[in-house]
């Protein structure tokens, strides 16, 4: 590979980014950072190197929009800036919705994107401003090499009936089944977690607990089950995304609330999960500081839906070796793993309360729990520039 790595999440208010080079054969991060609240009141910059220190920051006046168009040129302008005289070799994205067509990654060019453009409606938070920026790259550099990398492609190996829908086949044959999201994450666990424990080849549901949240059942490395289905929406209740719910409250909202589809999009998506049913907030350290009964409420149906899936997970896996706690709330919210772990003792998992107090990366159950608890921090970033290295070297 002959150049940086850039690896971009777009988001639809951030965009954050990572630079890696080779140092032998192995990828260094050699500097990351973030544009936020775009389009918001307050858009802020920041950039740090591999260790954390900050090497540029810059905060809009509050009031001064700042958007997509030049959160990209920013970008295209900084990243030079800390290359230290490398060339920018290519390009990596998360791509949320790969559909059925896209199994593992991919190099990018105008056709993939258009197939990709159709994925819109099954992935609407997240997949527009993926593709956003990956269509503004391709016209303002047509000779760097851009490499999509899917959330849902760690899920093929699920069976068919795992993915499937009781729903008529002229429905089904459109591609409405379960595809399960957050698999970059989710792969780069299956890809350290047996380097902790040789026990976690087993059988493992790993927690991916963030703004957005859901499980997934592991065996042998590979995915077999997850709590996402056809869209993000599904499973556990999240930041603002309402999580499992019947069908027949869609179709109470349109036809008794008389609300249209786009207010149940923006009802489903933006104002349930912690945010709708706290009414204070989408962010678990809000809730967990606040005494209000609503916050309250908020979490203890958050550990509830976990502890359901869990028993539904381990049932699918047919038992259980090991859990691991991922993502903001999983890798940094001692009371949310206490909560769960004690949920879970049935199973087999006794929590080691100092050590999950601690917090610590590692493991957090007793050396005498039949089944391990970890805390292993994530890096979907490392996942996309390891991808994009092996699709630019063409191995
Ligand atoms: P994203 O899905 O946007 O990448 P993150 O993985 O960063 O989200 O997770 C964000 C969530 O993690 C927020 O709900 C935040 O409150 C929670 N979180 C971060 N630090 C803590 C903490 N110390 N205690 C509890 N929750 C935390």
């Amino acid at each position: 590979m002959k150049g940086a790595i850039a690896v971009i999440n777009a988001g639809s208010s951030s965009i954050k980014f990572a630079v890696f080079d080779e140092q032998a054969t192995a990828l260094r991060r050699m500097f990351a950072g973030s544009i936020r609240d775009l389009g918001g009141a307050s858009p802020r910059f920041i950039v740090k190197n591999g260790a954390g220190d900050v090497l540029e920051s810059r905060q809009w006046e509050e009031g001064s929009k700042l958007g997509y168009e030049d959160a990209i040129a920013l970008l295209l302008e900084t990243l030079p800036r800390h290359l230290n005289g490398q060339r920018l070799g290519a390009v990596g994205h998360r791509v949320v919705h790969g559909g059925e067509h896209y199994t593992a990654p991919v190099r990018v060019d105008a056709g993939v994107l258009s197939t990709l453009e159709t994925l819109i409606p099954l992935a609407p938070l997240h997949q527009p401003h993926n593709l956003a920026l990956i269509r503004t790259l391709l016209s303002v550099e047509p000779d760097l090499p851009q490499v999509a990398c899917f959330d849902t492609a760690f899920h093929h190996t699920q069976s068919p009936l795992e993915r499937a829908f009781a729903l008529p086949k002229h429905i089904t044959e459109r591609g409405v089944r379960r595809y399960g999201f957050h698999g970059l994450s989710y792969e780069y666990i299956a890809s350290v977690m047996t380097q902790r424990d040789p026990a976690l080849t087993g059988r493992v549901v790993v927690l991916h607990l963030g703004n957005g949240a859901s499980m997934c059942a592991i065996e042998d490395g590979k995915s077999v089950s997850n709590t996402m289905g056809f869209t993000a929406l599904d499973g556990l209740p999240m930041g603002t995304r309402c999580g499992a719910l019947d069908p027949g409250v869609v179709l109470y909202l349109m036809s008794e609330l008389q609300m249209d589809l786009g207010q149940v999009e923006v009802l489903l998506y933006h104002q349930s999960g912690l945010l709708g049913v706290s009414g204070i907030s989408s962010d678990m350290r809000t809730l967990e500081d606040s005494d209000s009964p609503n916050a309250k409420m908020a979490i203890d149906l958050f550990v509830h839906a976990i502890k359901h899936q869990l028993g539904a997970l381990a049932a699918t896996l047919g038992g259980l070796d090991g859990i691991v706690f991922t993502a903001g709330i999983g890798e940094n919210s001692s009371l949310v793993r206490e909560r769960v772990c004690r949920d879970a003792a049935w199973l087999g998992v006794e929590l080691d309360d100092s050590a999950n107090a601690a917090g610590e990366a590692g493991r957090i159950s007793t050396a005498a729990s039949a089944v391990s608890a970890w805390i292993i921090p994530t890096d979907e970033e490392v996942v996309i520039a390891e991808h994009t290295r092996r699709i630019i070297d063409g191995n």
